[in-house]
């Protein structure tokens, strides 16, 4: 016992200093948003800031129209969900809020996951297994990647968004089934994988697209219908749909959408959906408001990618070089971790929350500051942030940026 205990603790103490010499060492800070109508002005450990990186790209994480349905919701059927989907967790409002979703990206049906996580395990697992091909972009989302490689099935990565790489993986491979799996936008890119290309390289090659829309959906096509909407897919093109509820939506959770019988099936086989309790009542109830603000509220869409566009001309200005992105993810690739804590401190120091997104979030050697911008922001915060990379730009730390 004494043994195993004392080799724990070894263990455990040269980790965290592996991390610590790599600057690699994560930690985590106690973020709240005082007046929730203003999500982007945040106390960092206390202290006001601005934040630059949240995923709440419409602004809506502290709407009242969202937290009244949440807590109407909440007074009428509790809080607890109680049980699995199957079992008797499954109630009206996790139903309504599958209904619009399915007729907001006009597909034949929706089904829920309590995190975006687990949909793509759940997506992958029931879909395919030994015996079968997973192809993905080899900057995918974490969850995207850990879901093909549980499948059993063989697992190949293709150059990221590069159709004519995953086109040369599918030639070399045959399988029983094979499944292709993209971000739509890259959480830590920016930038958006080349659906067009990819559904066309699936239907000559008989592969399952699978789009992962987190960080598209809410924010890109005209009515704000994600990825799928901007590059015009048909929903036989991009027949395996998914998207998270925690972003543009402000609130918590996902969904798969796509065809009767795809979302019957994850029904019948995603373990992630089987074996787990469902989302509070309330959860569904709060997406389902916000679903409503994102087709009503396209200003919200129009005032994020106006600022965008003052941002990347801002930066243009000052020679920094942001990595090629219309989305609201606009990243300064910085090269080591060290240069990129420096400069997330130098923002915090003068009030902008920026943490430096370090390897494996992000391949070595390109360590970085997230930024994000969100409908939420003003053009005087756009402003501010510019100001201040251009004072970090002549600190001797951000010189060459
Ligand atoms: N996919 C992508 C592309 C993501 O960025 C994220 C979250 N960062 C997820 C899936 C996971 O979603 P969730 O946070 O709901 O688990």
């Amino acid at each position: 016992m004494r043994m195993s205990a004392d080799s724990l603790s070894r263990y455990l103490e040269a980790t965290l200093a592996a991390a610590e010499a790599a600057d690699r060492r994560r930690v985590r800070r106690t973020i709240s948003a005082p007046i929730p109508q203003q999500p982007t002005r945040i106390l960092v450990d206390g202290r006001l800031c601005t934040a630059f990186c949240s995923n709440d790209y419409l602004g809506l994480s502290g709407d009242p129209r969202i937290a009244a349905a949440f807590a109407g919701a909440a007074a009428q059927y509790g809080v607890g969900s109680g049980a699995s989907h199957l079992v008797c967790g499954h109630g009206p409002e996790h139903a309504a809020l599958e209904e619009a979703l399915a007729d907001f990206l006009d597909r034949e049906r929706a089904i829920l996951f309590s995190t975006g996580y687990m949909a793509n395990l759940g997506i992958a697992a029931a879909l395919v297994g030994r015996g079968d091909l997973v192809v993905e972009d080899r900057l995918n989302h974490a969850s995207l990647i850990d879901a093909g490689l549980a499948t059993g099935a063989r697992f190949q990565r293709y150059a990221h968004a590069d159709a004519a790489s995953a086109d040369a993986v599918l030639a070399k491979h045959t399988a029983r089934h094979r499944l292709l799996a993209t971000d739509g936008v890259f959480s830590m890119d920016g930038d958006v994988a080349p659906l067009v290309e990819l559904a066309e390289i699936c239907s000559e090659r008989d592969a399952w697209l699978v789009i992962d829309d987190a960080h598209g959906f809410g924010v890109l096509g005209a009515h704000g219908r994600g990825s799928v909407e901007a590059h015009g897919l048909s929903a036989s093109q991009a027949p395996v749909l998914m998207a998270t509820l925690g972003k543009a939506i402000g609130v918590f959770g996902a969904f798969v959408a796509g065809s009767r019988d795809l979302i019957d099936v994850l029904v019948q086989r995603a373990r992630t959906y089987i074996y787990t309790t469902a989302l509070p009542p309330a959860v569904a109830a709060a997406a389902r408001q916000a679903l409503e603000l994102v087709r009503t509220e396209s200003w919200r869409r129009d005032h994020l990618h106006e600022l965008i566009g003052r941002f990347r001309s801002g930066a243009a200005a000052l020679g920094l070089t942001l990595l090629p992105s219309g989305t609201p993810i606009q990243p300064l690739v910085l090269g080591s971790e060290r240069r990129a804590v420096a400069a997330s401190r130098h923002l915090l120091a003068a009030g902008l929350y920026v943490p430096a997104i370090r390897p494996p979030t992000v391949p070595a050697g390109s360590s970085r500051l997230r930024i994000t911008l969100s409908a939420a922001h003003s053009a005087q915060d756009v402003a501010r942030l510019l100001e201040t990379l251009a004072e970090w730009q002549r600190t001797a730390a951000g010189r060459d940026a």
